[in-house]
């Protein structure tokens, strides 16, 4: 087996294991796959294992490895800050998209979504962490934003999305996830997705209701270099 079939099963593993701990039935949390900075080879690895969805961050890198893979039927989600310009080829090119933080960019996609797709599925990202984090709308923001982007013909809202600040404290992680889920059930909508959860707290955020779980270093290993120059870091994308 190679070394990402290896890690896939064993991420699948912990999956199993951690929706078992509270008893969640284990089909119903999903690996999207973190692939931003790896080669399309990586991809078509993980896709000869059976994995499917994959996540990126950056457009353009994203669009070179789609076109290098498009002999294979993936899934892709946009997980990325998201700038107005970009918002054309997202709606073009992706299946989902984890990371609307804003209802501009949610207009935008929708009215750029092609009328021979599906309508395009979107979490809305929330800031559960306060100050300590920049990306994702506030929290008393959600209701009015998650009724807004319900109206939207091209989109389908599916439901939150956090980043939540990094801690190796398992009850810190599961109280950030928590006041997702609490939120989402809060808003007493039709929606059936939480993504939530990375590769340091899968287990706290199965505990705590994820449907995605976006995993990148258990899978492919640490990311050695960022995919672009100075020029244009990460965070312009
Ligand atoms: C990079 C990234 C991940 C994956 O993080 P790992 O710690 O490598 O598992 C998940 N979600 C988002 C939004 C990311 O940018």
């Amino acid at each position: 087996m190679s070394t990402i079939a290896t890690n896939i099963a064993k991420v699948g593993t912990r999956i199993r294991e951690a929706a078992q701990a509270v008893a969640r039935d284990p089909d119903e949390v999903r690996l999207l796959a973190v692939s931003k900075t790896q080669p399309a080879g990586a991809i078509r690895e993980a896709s000869d294992a059976g994995q499917r969805d994959f996540g990126e961050n950056y457009l353009q890198e994203a669009l070179e490895k789609q076109a290098d893979l498009r002999d294979l039927s993936l899934t892709w989600h946009f997980i990325g800050p998201i700038q107005s310009n970009k918002t054309k080829l997202i709606a073009e090119h992706f299946d989902w998209v984890h990371s609307v933080d804003r209802l501009k960019i949610a207009q935008r996609l929708s009215d750029q979504r092609p009328p021979e797709l599906a309508p395009l599925n979107v979490c809305l990202q929330v800031n559960v962490s306060g100050e300590a984090s920049k990306s994702g709308c506030e929290l008393l923001d959600v209701p009015e934003l998650a009724q807004a982007i319900i109206a939207l013909p091209r989109l389908r809202l599916r439901g939150l999305m956090a980043i939540p600040e990094p801690t190796d404290d398992p009850a810190e992680q599961r109280a950030a996830f928590a006041r997702l889920r609490q939120l989402q059930s809060e808003l007493n909508l039709d929606l059936d997705t939480l993504s939530m959860g990375m590769s340091q707290d899968l287990e706290a955020a199965i505990a705590e209701g994820a449907t995605w779980v976006r995993i990148g270093t258990a899978l492919f290993g640490a990311r050695a270099y960022p995919p672009q120059t100075a020029s244009a870091g990460p965070s312009h994308e």
